[in-house]
């Protein structure tokens, strides 16, 4: 496996994720899963639960196709 850095928030734990807004590399606890970035773009974002534009990860939803707005 390959890991490419630290985490770029905390710089404390490798990255596992890369946020695909800001490009950021975060680990799992600056990870938001349900949004599919990272937590600060996740929260500036304003997705919460049951946020408007999700891309198709919301559980619980049509089982499959995106949604598209
Ligand atoms: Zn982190
Ligand atoms: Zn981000």
């Amino acid at each position: 496996m390959s890991v490419t850095g630290l985490c770029q928030i905390c710089e404390n734990a490798p990255a596992r994720h890369g946020c695909r807004y800001c490009g950021r590399q975060v680990c799992r606890d600056h990870w938001n899963e349900a949004v599919g970035a990272c937590t600060p773009c996740a929260e500036s974002s304003g997705v919460g639960d049951g946020g408007g534009r999700s891309d198709g990860s919301q559980p619980g939803g049509d089982s499959d196709g995106y949604r598209v707005e």
